[in-house]
């Protein structure tokens, strides 16, 4: 997932480092919530039942009493047209947060500035981020394809642009000319009145954004499987929009990710819900990323091995409050789509 702070910084090309803003919220986290859940398909993916997508959330409610020690129930699931949903999309928002923030992957080269914001938009994630250096390193070092020799975030953003770049052409077949594969079309949707807290699609999300990026995702060459985002409409003043894609899409390009794993369809639905119950821990609770912690589910899954991510799964050893990022409170998320 990525989430959007607010941050006063200034970018820098070497090693040096200024202050972030911090302005988290007070609140006392829930011990209990219902949950408004909508299901959106893709016609062009696999495509899933009621009765999968309610094994998938009852993975996400074990998972989460396990981990956070919170019961969820969830509300009948809603289902929603796809092209309805993304037409709700004002043409403020499109014009001043999308347009502007989007890089066209179906071309072949980026210019340098392309490059540069990328590099700086991911300096800002590793910059926000309160696990030591050493141990992002540790997260990112066997996945990154790049010469960059690696000794701070700057040099560290420098080889995940490098990695992303040199991924993502390889996933011009999943991409859609009416861009549903997006991601900033789906973060954007919060800023529509959709109320809903979890949003579930099919469909794959996969881009490369000229604003906030995450590492983990990054190294996946731009697949994200699940972000939460602003949404003043909803209880917790946040959404989740959830992929299933990369559980269930068995091309040798991402099963590669996977570990050259096929999963039956009960495990990618068992494993697509307790990799939600990450989300629910940024929806609910505000927690970051504590990287290279394989024992917390708060722990990116590395590329899309999500069965080994899984297996590695303690909650006795990944307390709440046991490291900075697993804080409550650890990250804001605060709008990001265009206001006047
Ligand atoms: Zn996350």
């Amino acid at each position: 997932m990525r989430l959007f702070l607010t941050l006063i910084v200034t970018f820098f090309l070497g090693c040096s480092e200024s202050k972030k803003e911090n302005t988290s919220n007070n609140s006392t986290p829930p011990q209990k919530a219902t949950l408004k859940v909508a299901y959106v398909e893709n016609p062009n993916f696999r495509s899933h039942t009621d009765n999968e997508l309610l094994q998938l959330l009852e993975s996400t409610k074990k998972t989460s009493r396990e981990h956070f020690g919170i019961s969820l129930t969830f509300e009948k699931i809603e289902h929603l047209n796809i092209k309805d949903v993304f037409d709700l999309l004002d043409s403020t928002v499109i014009e001043h947060y999308i347009t502007p923030n989007m890089l066209n992957i179906h071309k072949e080269d980026f210019t340098h500035q392309e490059i540069m914001d990328v590099q700086d938009n991911l300096r800002l994630a590793l910059r926000s981020n309160k696990n030591s250096f050493d141990a992002k390193v540790k997260y990112a070092q066997k996945y990154i394809i790049s010469d960059q020799n690696v000794s701070c975030n700057g040099s560290l953003s420098k080889a995940l642009s490098d990695t992303m770049f040199a991924k993502v052409k390889s996933y011009k077949k999943y991409l859609s000319k009416d861009q549903y594969n997006e991601w900033l079309y789906w973060s954007a949707l919060g800023s529509t009145q959709l109320n809903y807290d979890i949003i579930i699609t099919n469909t794959p999300i996969i881009s490369v954004e000229k604003t906030f990026l995450d590492m983990h995702t990054a190294l996946r060459g731009g697949i994200t499987v699940g972000t939460t985002e602003y949404n003043p409409h909803t209880q917790f003043k946040t959404f989740v929009f959830w992929s299933t894609f990369a559980f269930f899409e068995n091309d040798s390009v991402i099963k590669q990710l996977r570990n050259s794993e096929t999963y039956t369809t009960s495990e990618a639905l068992e494993l697509s819900g307790i990799y939600l119950t990450h989300e629910i821990g940024h929806m609910v609770f505000h927690f970051g990323h504590p990287f290279s912690q394989t024992s917390c589910v708060m722990n990116p899954v590395p590329l899309l091995k999500f069965r080994e991510w899984s297996h590695a799964l303690n909650p006795q050893q990944c307390q709440i409050g046991s490291s900075p990022e697993m804080q409550i409170n650890a990250v804001n998320i605060e709008t990001n789509f265009y206001e006047d």
